[in-house]
């Protein structure tokens, strides 16, 4: 059918070329700016980190009697598959000690992927897009940053679009201190 015509495709892209891909980071125990500028460096090992988002500082959805997280997006390119690249994100999140008690509880880093390339996975174990990245203020304020115009594979609508219709009442402000990893916010 037409959607396995357009993942050949877009397979068959990829042994050729690097496909851009987004990340999202997130965490709220131990020191959350190392952590955030480690899982970068480490990321930056096996794929090429071309844009970081600034942090915003957000407001616990689910469970909320646990510490604000840090939040951004990077956006990468590589030669990786959907699946290598999530093997990539994970091992990082376990070199960083990931420990996540229970659902939506507090943990030192997550990495989810939000978007590969135009491609639509769904499988087991990997869902791209991210199944709840378009309910999330916390993914699409960082997101819309550095893919603004980017338009979601599946939901046919650019982040910007996407983030402006948002309902998501949860707090997400921008994190004013220094990074040497991460950009500022812009002035004003
Ligand atoms: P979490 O602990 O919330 O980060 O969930 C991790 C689980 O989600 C892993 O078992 C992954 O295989 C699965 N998963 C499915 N799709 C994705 C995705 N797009 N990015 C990251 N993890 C994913």
């Amino acid at each position: 059918g037409r959607s396995s015509d357009r993942g050949t495709a877009a397979r068959q892209a990829r042994a050729s070329q690097l496909t851009v891909a987004y990340v999202a980071l997130g965490g709220n125990e131990g020191d959350r700016l190392a952590n955030l500028e480690r899982a970068v460096s480490e990321m930056a090992e096996h794929v090429a980190v071309t844009r970081l988002s600034p942090i915003y500082e957000t407001e616990p959805v689910g469970f909320a009697d646990q510490p604000w997280f840090l939040n951004a997006v990077v956006a990468v390119e590589t030669e990786l598959s959907p699946r290598a690249l999530l093997a990539v994100l994970q091992e990082i999140e376990l070199s960083l000690g990931k420990a996540t008690p229970f659902l939506n509880g507090p943990r030192t880093l997550d990495l989810d992927l939000l978007l590969y390339g135009i491609e639509v996975i769904d499988e087991l174990e990997l869902v791209v897009p991210h199944p709840r990245m378009h309910e999330r203020a916390f993914v699409l304020r960082p997101l819309a940053d550095v893919a603004g115009d980017v338009v979601h594979p599946t939901l046919g609508k650019a982040i910007r679009e996407l983030l402006s219709e948002l309902d998501d009442q949860a707090e997400v402000r921008a994190w004013h201190g220094t990074s040497t990893v991460f950009p500022p916010h812009a002035e004003g």
